[in-house]
């Protein structure tokens, strides 16, 4: 670490600093900055500006110079980033590519990840849904990882705090599997999937179907008008960034929010090293950056560090940050720091016909699937496998049928009005068993161009999920057979683990400090200024998407973070 400019401390220290700008790095600063701290931003990858930086986002399907495909030299330069469905030509920009940021594959697994201002906030598919009392209860009732020193109760204010501000569509369901949240609107179901609702609702007690819930503005609020966020025209194009802020993002929301306390600076283009810690303080004090372009390290200080990297890279930081107290990383005196990781398996789809229906039509692009809460293992262990897996279905219509061998022209056209037959597709998201042997490590030979250590990724499936899977394909057939689709095909993509795009752990919160890195404020049991608020924090995974975990986690302990700044005690 030669070369370091430490010179301007003062002009270089903040109250408090987040290391990314993504979905939770995007809370951190909101909340710092509504609660009057001076809050530095800290991000590797370039400015994406609302609105100005979304090239794509009026573009028609033929402003497009390969009609938003990829060629196979796409392909073949990103074979990792490429098998994720939402990296086409009109989003990739917004992707890692394969070669600019490798790392090391000691099993395989497909690290897909977005490094700029908004992080993943700009590109992810924005379902949204709490977890229950049965997920934070899951590891001491079954007897794996650790128990959560937290429980429902505990985050369920949070939940309604960021719901309200994110803006989440959804039904009232009143399911103690799924709880409900601070709803707008609902989407609607279709007449196919109400068909299906209502038959495997009929034919199994323990099952229901609802209606998708998602970070889209169906009807907004005045406290998303105040965000200059409009509502959600069903246009299905988010990934390439909303002109009417209609999804949530981190650029549309909580950036803009933060930014109008005139308290957050966002410093892009810059790769956090390391923490730095100060052993005569028994505290960190700040961090080492590089920067990304001229590769000169600076140093950055405050009061409080909020590492909002996203879950393996917080891993990365923390394993990086070494010092005289913690040798093998920060906070990491049991050893545990980078192991127990655990992520979600999407490995079983299905599909199938379903006859009728065809004087029934539907417009518009909803965001969202219909869902089935996990039903597996839920007020029980019930069997040969723990834990479960949430169902997620849509029926649709496919288009007319066209034989020509071009997919273009008037015949094409006049094809694509006319509506085909009906289908269902189904797809399982399951938890996966936090495990020490699923880790991830520091390369001891490999460094990427900022000099930093290559991440070392060992993740596997295991018998469990194994058992799950098939489960999940059983019981999917058995549901369509029992509701009348036809052809029913079931399907294991054996996806690496990674592309689910759900990796969670290596930072865990628990009780125990022998057992666990983090309290259950997310601080770091060992160095209590530095809170990790972001996907490695996580004790388990349950069977919902993550992020609105991440958030709810992230403002109540930034919340908690000022309160004790307050009394003097970081
Ligand atoms: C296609 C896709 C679909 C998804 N769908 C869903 C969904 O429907 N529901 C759901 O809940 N989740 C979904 N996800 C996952 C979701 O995007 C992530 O869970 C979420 O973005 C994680 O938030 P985060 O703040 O931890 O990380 P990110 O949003 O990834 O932000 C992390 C930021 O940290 C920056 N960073 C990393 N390392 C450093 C460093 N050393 N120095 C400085 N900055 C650094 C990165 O550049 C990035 O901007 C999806 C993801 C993708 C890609």
């Amino acid at each position: 670490m030669g070369n370091i400019n430490s010179k301007g401390i003062n002009q270089n220290t903040y109250d408090a600093i987040v290391i990314g700008s993504g979905i939770s790095g995007g809370w951190a600063a909101k909340e710092l900055c509504e609660k009057g701290l001076k809050t530095l931003v800290l991000e590797r990858g370039r400015n994406v500006k609302h609105l100005v930086d979304y090239p794509t986002m009026a573009k028609d399907p033929w402003d497009f110079p390969h009609r938003n495909d990829l060629t196979l030299k796409m392909k073949e330069d990103n074979p990792i980033v490429s098998k994720c469905y939402a990296f086409r030509e009109d989003a990739m920009h917004f992707f890692v590519k394969d070669k600019e940021h490798p790392y090391v594959q000691q099993k395989p697994f497909d690290w897909i990840r977005g490094y700029q201002v908004g992080g993943k906030s700009l590109i992810w598919a924005r379902q949204t849904q709490r977890w229950s009392k049965y997920d934070f209860e899951g590891p001491a009732r079954d007897g794996f990882a650790v128990d959560w020193p937290i429980r429902y109760e505990d985050i369920a204010p949070w939940y309604s705090h960021v719901e309200k501000f994110v803006g989440i569509s959804g039904n009232k369901d009143g399911l103690d599997t799924l709880p409900d949240g601070e709803f707008l609107p609902p989407w609607e179901m279709n007449q196919a999937e109400k068909m299906l609702q209502k038959r495997i609702m009929g034919n199994y007690k323990d099952r229901n179907v609802i209606i998708g819930r998602c970070a889209h503005l169906t009807q907004p609020k005045e406290i998303h008008l105040q965000q200059n966020r409009g509502k959600c025209e069903a246009r299905n194009l988010c990934q390439r960034g909303c002109p009417f802020g209609g999804y949530f993002s981190s650029n549309s929301s909580t950036l803009p929010w933060a930014a109008k306390t005139g308290n957050l600076t966002v410093q892009p283009d810059s790769v956090v090293h390391s923490i730095i810690y100060d052993g005569k303080k028994n505290k960190a004090t700040g961090v080492r950056v590089i920067d990304a372009h001229s590769k000169k390290i600076t140093e950055y200080f405050a009061k409080i560090v909020f590492v909002n990297a996203a879950a393996l890279n917080t891993n990365l930081i923390l394993l990086n940050s070494v010092s005289t107290r913690f040798p093998n990383g920060l906070g990491n005196d049991n050893g545990l720091l980078g192991k127990y990781v655990a992520f979600q398996n999407y490995r079983g789809t299905l599909s199938a016909n379903i006859d009728g229906f065809l004087d029934s039509y539907y417009y518009g692009r909803r965001p969202c699937a219909v869902m089935m809460p996990n039903f597996r293992n839920v007020h029980k262990q019930e069997t040969d496998f723990l834990r479960g897996y949430m169902v997620f279905f849509s029926a649709y219509r496919s288009r007319g049928h066209f034989a020509g061998a071009e997919q273009m022209g008037e015949a094409f056209k006049e094809a694509q009005t006319q509506p085909g037959n009906w289908h269902v597709s189904m797809m399982m998201q399951g938890e996966t068993i936090p495990k020490e042997t699923n880790q991830v490590s520091l390369s001891k030979d490999q460094k990427d161009q900022w000099g930093m250590p290559l991440l070392s990724i060992s993740v596997d499936y295991d018998d469990n999920d194994e058992k799950s899977l098939k489960d999940f394909l059983t019981q999917g057939a058995e549901m369509l057979e029992k509701s009348g689709c036809k052809n029913i095909n079931t399907n294991d993509s054996k996806q690496a683990p990674g592309l689910d795009i759900h990796e969670v752990g290596g930072v865990r919160m628990g009780k125990d400090p022998k057992t666990s890195l983090l309290n259950k404020w997310n601080q770091l049991h060992a160095c209590p200024n530095v809170f990790i608020t972001d996907g490695a924090c996580m004790t388990s995974t349950g069977t919902q998407n993550p992020s609105i975990t991440f958030m709810a986690l992230t403002a109540r302990a930034a919340n908690y973070a000022v309160e004790e700044l307050k009394k003097g005690n970081l």
